[in-house]
């Protein structure tokens, strides 16, 4: 863990400064960037093992850098910690939906955003490839592209398959249509695009996994969540 390299993009120079004295404390190589597009320059060019990213930053923002990260095949697996301020920003990202894994709210204490760093660090080098996602009698089988129901295979639809693993990837977080918009169907604009296409999807996928189908569960003006065991 320690000599791995963690990018902070933070235009708040103290807070920087702050940051950066303390990770390299614990062993960490630190980048840093304070503007949003160099932050995002340096995410790509660099392959940094984790990225502490603020969500306010001038020339782009925070929640644009995350999607563009979690859309890019090399950076997709690169953690993601934002850093928010108090109140209405913690609320955009309820349910940490455009992939980030983890978010703080300032003001923190370096030691708090440490110990996350690591918990990340110790999850990311433990957990196994999800080749199998497993609920109930649900099996998503990710490498043979086969959904099975108490070990009979299912018919699902490509887009009914992404739809169902994106929810049980993410299972007990809310997910939003636009969000699954974007993840299964590849709309790069969502907004213009019918959220009942998902809801449609959804309710073919709960009629096709039958006694298991309470397990998506509908959330109320936001969209979607998948319930594990
Ligand atoms: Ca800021």
């Amino acid at each position: 863990m320690a000599g791995e390299t963690i990018l902070l993009i933070e235009d708040e120079k103290n807070i920087v400064e702050l940051i950066k004295y303390n990770l390299e404390k614990e062993g960490f190589r630190v980048l840093t960037a304070m503007k949003g597009n160099a932050g995002l320059d340096m995410a790509l060019k660099e392959k940094p093992a984790l990225v502490v990213l603020d969500l306010m930053l001038p020339e782009l923002g925070g929640l644009e850098i995350c999607k563009t990260l979690k859309h890019n095949d090399k950076t997709r697996n690169v953690p993601v910690i934002m850093l928010t301020a108090k109140g209405t920003e913690t609320d955009k990202i309820v349910g940490l939906e455009l992939g980030a894994d983890d978010y703080m709210t300032k003001p923190f204490s370096p030691r708090e955003l440490i110990a996350r760093i690591k918990a990340i660090f110790r999850r990311v080098h433990e957990k196994p490839k999800l080749e199998l996602l497993k609920a109930g009698a649900l099996e998503l089988d990710i490498t043979k592209h086969e959904l099975r129901l108490k070990g009979n295979s299912a018919e699902l639809t490509a887009k009914e398959f992404e739809l169902l693993k994106t929810l049980m990837e993410a299972s007990g977080r809310a997910l939003s249509r636009e969000f699954l918009l974007e993840r299964v169907w590849g709309y790069e604009n969502s907004m213009n695009i019918e959220t009942r296409t998902v809801d449609m999807h959804i309710g073919q996928l709960r009629k096709k996994i039958g006694k298991e189908a309470d397990r998506i569960v509908t959330v109320k003006s936001v969209g979607y969540r998948f319930d594990g065991d």
